[in-house]
């Protein structure tokens, strides 16, 4: 079985009410312990990889790991998606390498950092989705602004001005409908990396009221939550017992999204909690044995670690228990449903 477009994930998790996370990776172990954790609960898998990470990995290694991913695991349905393309050539590399969804970000210029306009937002979203469906890979855009900073891409907002940048749902109808894109990010109030809220957040400053309204007005729309770790407190305090120092934060609570899977949410980006979990675990093994330099004695641990944060998400999002029931689609069939939709 290839690699699947993200559509076909993101359409069977509407029709059977539940959201698919999203995780991002760098290396090997991230892609095992998320392999781990599918098989394990048979979810169907969304792994995502930004452009830092592309070029962290070069992409042909990347490649080859979700190549790897997908020959071990047959009987799962895999999507590999571009996170945060800052242009219209990003995303098209990432298709020539063959990911079967890129996410084209015109909510910020092509330097990943400036709120752009409405016009470019629509104009390179309809350039990326003509392109891409006419392979039957799938997009996803982003309208409004979150806040922080991910992998060097992000207009770091902090959390007042992100308030400012909320997505409009009423614009949100007039995106969609203008660029065809297949599910919208939406910014909601939350941030990039592990400081998102100061304290638990209220519903003043994580608007889930934004995303019930833009699917009251676009059922058939897929909403993506970025920015949704839950940075969860027991994670902060391994790392920081093992020589840590990471302030109090606050991330977007599984209560959370899972209310906003009730509400049209389908994909929801989980980075910050494997990277914390992670850290936590080599911290803890190198400080428990000083003397110990086999990479295996604390990436084993670490590996665990993810993929025990990954189990959790995949359960909490519902996806587990539905891998074998997606309908396995192949970019060429994901291709004529587009073609047919446009003739
Ligand atoms: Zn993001």
């Amino acid at each position: 079985m290839p690699l699947v477009p993200m559509r076909t994930l993101l359409d069977h998790a509407a029709e059977n009410d539940y959201g698919v996370a999203a995780f991002n990776v760098n290396n090997m172990e991230q892609i095992q312990a998320i392999m781990t954790a599918a098989t394990e609960t048979e979810s169907p898998v969304i792994v995502q990889a930004s452009r830092g990470a592309r070029g962290y990995s070069d992409d042909n290694y990347l490649r080859h790991l979700m190549l790897a991913a997908v020959e071990l695991n047959p009987q799962l349905p895999i999507a590999m998606h571009q996170d945060h393309g800052n242009s219209p050539a990003t995303c098209m590399s990432a298709i020539n390498m063959g990911f079967t969804s890129v996410m084209m970000d015109g909510s910020l210029e092509e330097d990943g950092k400036s709120p752009a306009s409405w016009d470019y937002n629509v104009s390179v979203t309809r350039e990326v989705v003509n392109a891409a469906h006419a392979k039957g890979v799938t997009v996803e855009a982003e309208l409004g602004c979150l806040g922080g900073i991910e992998d060097g891409h992000g207009a770091g907002l902090s959390g007042e001005e992100a308030m400012a940048h909320l997505t409009d749902p009423e614009e949100a109808g007039q995106f969609v409908k203008e660029t065809g894109c297949d599910a919208l990010a939406v910014a909601i109030g939350t941030s990039h990396g592990a400081y998102k809220f100061t304290k638990k957040p209220s519903g003043q400053v994580l608007r889930m009221d934004v995303i019930r309204e833009i699917h009251k007005r676009m059922p058939d729309c897929h909403i993506v939550m970025h920015g949704s770790s839950s940075v969860p407190r027991e994670l902060i305090d391994i790392i920081n017992q093992y020589g840590g120092e990471i302030p109090e934060t606050y991330g977007v609570p599984v209560e959370d999204i899972q209310e906003g899977i009730k509400h049209g949410v389908r994909k929801i980006n989980v980075d910050t909690d494997n990277r914390l979990a992670m850290t936590g675990a080599v911290r803890k093994a190198l400080m428990e044995k000083p003397a110990e330099f086999d990479l295996r004695y604390y990436l084993k641990p670490a590996r665990a670690a993810m993929a025990d944060v990954v189990r959790a998400r995949m359960i909490s999002f519902g996806q587990a228990g539905h891998a074998s029931k997606v309908p396995m689609q192949t970019l060429d069939e994901m291709k004529r449903v587009y073609d047919l939709a446009t003739a």
